[in-house]
């Protein structure tokens, strides 16, 4: 209110959006497990998802082998989506982010349904997470890295 309003001149002029803006959503595609929660949790019915089994052998002798899924079809149809951040949440595997990148309007509406390639190449424009609050607890994964490069000296 004690604010003057000034009119953007987009695109001539690019919007300061904050980093954590929520323009499209990327895909770490290495992370996804195929387990369906976003597209259950999905209000919009807005993903699809395809996968298929693959077995990895046993790398021992006498160990099982392993079956894992593996992505054949990840889309996201930007003209239902209703930035929502649910199917973000939801992710166990961390494998969907939120990017700031908005201009990807498009003259054909099924333009707007991002295959996983696309969904892949957003994850370049994904801002570094903030960093820690001074004294926060590091992430158990943090740390089990950290003490696996530093291993504790055994004293002899
Ligand atoms: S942001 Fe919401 S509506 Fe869009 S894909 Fe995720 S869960 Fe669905
Ligand atoms: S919730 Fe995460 S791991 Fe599961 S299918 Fe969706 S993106 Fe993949």
């Amino acid at each position: 209110m004690l604010k003057r309003s000034v009119t953007a001149h987009y695109p001539d002029v690019e919007p300061d959006l904050p980093p954590r803006s929520r323009g499209v959503i990327a895909l770490q595609e290495e992370n996804c497990t195929s387990c369906m929660l976003c597209a259950r949790e999905c209000p919009s019915w807005c993903i699809e998802i395809d996968s298929h089994k693959e077995t990895i052998p046993a790398t021992t002798e006498g160990g099982k082998d392993r079956s894992i899924n593996v992505l054949d079809r990840f889309d996201i149809d930007y003209s239902i989506c209703m930035y929502c951040s649910i199917c973000i949440e939801v992710c166990p595997f961390d494998a969907l982010h939120w990017s700031p990148e908005f201009a990807y309007a498009e003259g054909d509406i099924t333009d707007l349904t991002h295959d996983m390639n696309r969904l892949r190449e957003w994850m370049w424009t994904v801002p570094a997470p903030p960093a820690l609050d001074e004294g926060a607890e590091k992430s158990k994964e943090l740390a089990a890295y950290e003490a696996k490069l530093n291993p504790p000296e055994v004293a002899e």
